[in-house]
């Protein structure tokens, strides 16, 4: 029975000791996300907002919540963006699904391709390099989401990374030996090179995220990406579910660490020397920014 009123319940939210039914899960999460992104201001009055829709789970539900919120408003608008890689057999139907929400919700959708932008697919460029074929793709999808948002006229680029990833993200810097990488990456720049990034659902877990999908009858069963086996991700996603299960608030708690670090960097100047790149012009540390110096790499 739901903790909150008289009907079956769904889910039994561990964090919070509560059962809840699918009406007030729905609630529950709508509710988070709001907080989130009013805490942390990450949309105010006059914002255009690029939403990545890949069209998988975490930026459908995204878009929906999104939709949902300030559907009323007249202040904020939302473009959806989609990247198309170029991975046979996976991202065809993603596609699809994107293109058949955003018309459902009434949203403008706009399509780039790694072809269009840089002449080649992920799948050619990749050959014996899979192994390094999620932070290749990373680089590149990163350039290709500002591209687009930049031609649509977005103040602001939203993503659908959640609770896991983040946790996940924390793990992996803290890893590599490089946590301050974390709070780099995090928030917004204030040289007004970059278009700032949010990520509304970063409290949200990939679990609740799913039951969200269900109840809402969004749910649309897809491949997954063929180049995820190869990533330090898998071993490091594997580890915290493992944790998160016997220590519930594991994930939680590793988000916690993320702020704490980033409340006492607060003040503090910590991106890197910035200059242009010699071959494009972006915004970049060395003489190359990273795309350039991985195209170049690439077609040798
Ligand atoms: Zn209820
Ligand atoms: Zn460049």
């Amino acid at each position: 029975m739901c903790s909150l009123c008289d009907e079956p319940a769904v889910t039994y939210q561990r964090h919070t000791c509560r059962h809840l039914c699918g009406f007030h899960f729905i609630i529950d999460i709508e509710q988070r996300v709001a907080d989130t992104i009013r805490t942390r201001m990450m949309i105010v009055p006059q914002d255009r907002i690029a939403v990545a829709l890949s069209g998988g789970k975490d930026s459908t539900a995204l878009l929906i919540i999104l939709n949902r919120l300030f559907f009323q408003s007249d202040e904020i608008r939302f473009i959806a963006i989609t990247i198309d890689e170029g991975i046979t057999g996976y991202r065809e139907e993603t596609i699809r699904s994107a293109d058949h929400l955003t018309k459902q919700l009434g949203i403008e959708h706009h399509c780039l391709s790694f072809y269009d932008l840089f002449g080649y697919s992920l799948d050619d460029l990749l050959n014996e390099r899979k192994t390094q074929a999620c932070s290749i793709c990373g680089i590149l999808r990163k350039k290709a989401l500002v591209t687009g948002s930049q031609r649509a006229g977005a103040t602001k680029i939203a993503t659908g990374h959640n609770l896991d990833d983040e946790a996940q993200s924390v793990l992996m810097n803290a890893f590599r030996g490089d946590l301050l990488r974390l709070v780099r990456n995090s928030g917004s720049d204030s040289s007004g090179k970059f278009i700032p990034r949010v990520k509304p659902l970063s409290c949200i877990s990939e679990k609740d995220i799913a039951l969200y999908l269900i109840l809402n009858n969004a749910w649309t069963p897809l491949p997954e990406c063929p180049y995820t086996g190869y990533a330090l991700r898998r071993e490091v996603r594997a580890m915290l579910s493992g944790f998160e299960y016997r220590h519930p608030g594991t994930m939680l708690k590793a988000l916690e660490s993320k702020k704490k670090i980033e409340q006492s960097c607060a003040g503090r100047n910590l991106s890197l020397p910035l200059g242009f790149c010699k071959a494009c012009g972006d915004p970049c540390s060395g003489d190359l920014c990273q795309v350039c110096l991985l195209l170049q790499s690439l077609k040798r």
